[in-house]
């Protein structure tokens, strides 16, 4: 896979090609390709932004760079992203959609944003990380990278590692304990060192059920819904959770 991202500010991608990332680009899974803005510029003095037409504050990426830029690295027919406050939530299932891409390309936006006329000629999605207003697209565009990286097979050492995890499976993720098993008094459940691998899966089932319930009903309600194929055992917790009253 091949995620092209297009920005004024490069060397923040530095640490992008390191630990998880950078063993995916070794290993040929996924190559990051980080083009300088800057570079497509036709301004005597490097401009690649200008003040907003109508008034207001801070600048706007003017188009001329940004085409060039995006014409370049044809871009024409590729997934183009744009990070965004104004955009779509990301969440899991934009990641898993884009980890299916051959190439992915993402425009960092700076300063007040970009000439609106590049998003809607290269019918750029819109994707948002958050309700909060970042200084630079560059942030969210590593969160990207991140999360779609992993879910390339041969990324992560273990290739089931993603599968239980928050989110990807539907529901939050229980809590992890690691030696030793006692700690300051404080000890590991009874359950997780008793060698029986139903009780340990059904354990952590409850669990995962317990905090998705307290913290994310939204999850829960959405998972109830899909239910189908759950174990006998596993639907009787999922039915003691749904009737408890905590
Ligand atoms: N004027 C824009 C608005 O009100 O929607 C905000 C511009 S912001 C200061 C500068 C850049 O940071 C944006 O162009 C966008 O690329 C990025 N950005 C800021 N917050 C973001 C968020 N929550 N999610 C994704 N990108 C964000």
């Amino acid at each position: 896979m091949n995620i092209h991202v297009l920005t004024l500010f490069p060397d923040m991608f530095l640490p992008v090609t390191q630990s998880i990332l950078g063993r995916a680009e070794e290993k040929g899974l996924l190559q990051v390709r980080v083009i300088n803005i800057r570079d497509y510029t036709l301004d005597k003095h490097n401009r690649t932004d200008d003040t907003p037409f109508g008034g207001g504050a801070g600048m706007v990426m003017s188009p001329e760079p940004a085409f060039r830029a995006l014409e370049a690295i044809g871009a024409q027919g590729k997934r183009i992203l744009y990070p965004s406050p104004r955009g779509k939530v990301l969440d899991q299932s934009l990641i898993e959609d884009l980890a299916k891409q051959e190439d992915v390309v993402i425009l960092c936006g700076h300063y007040e944003g970009v000439d609106q006329r590049i998003l809607d000629h290269w019918e750029m999605e819109e994707v948002s990380i958050g309700d909060y207003v970042l200084t630079g697209g560059e942030l969210p565009a590593m969160v990207i990278i991140d999360a779609v990286a992993r879910l390339i097979p041969g990324v992560l050492g273990s290739p089931d590692s993603h599968l239980e995890e928050s989110i990807y499976s539907g529901l939050l993720e229980y809590p992890h304990y690691t030696k030793p098993r006692e700690f300051r008094g404080l000890s590991v459940p009874e359950v997780l060192v008793s060698g029986n691998h139903q009780l340990i899966h059904l354990w952590r089932f409850e669990e995962s059920l317990k905090l998705t319930k307290e913290r994310r009903p939204d999850l829960l309600e959405e998972f109830v819904r899909a239910a189908d194929s759950l174990t006998k055992q596993e639907k009787k917790i999922l039915r003691g959770i749904l009737e408890s009253e905590e």
